[in-house]
């Protein structure tokens, strides 16, 4: 599976997969909570290994992708297949 990490300027990291941005908590950032998860209760979640490597996913979503107008502008810093 592959996923992107996007660093906007003056934001937090975010994890783009399938059109859809994961928020990391805490540090190594081993776990991956859907955006939506506190406004919306959404479950989808990943973990990860120390290498970046999903090792779990839960990509069932209760919502619709978040629509951009614009490309997020950010670093592409690492991209796992
Ligand atoms: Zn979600």
């Amino acid at each position: 599976m592959e996923y992107k990490i996007i660093t906007a300027p003056g934001q937090k990291q975010v994890m783009l997969f399938r059109g859809y941005t994961f928020s990391f908590k805490g540090m190594p950032r081993i776990y991956a909570y859907c955006s939506k998860y506190y406004t919306l209760g959404c479950k989808a979640r990943f973990r990860l290994d120390k290498d970046g490597k999903i090792v779990y996913a839960d990509t069932i979503h209760n919502h619709n992708p978040p629509v951009y107008r614009r490309t997020p502008v950010g670093k592409l810093v690492k991209v796992m297949s």
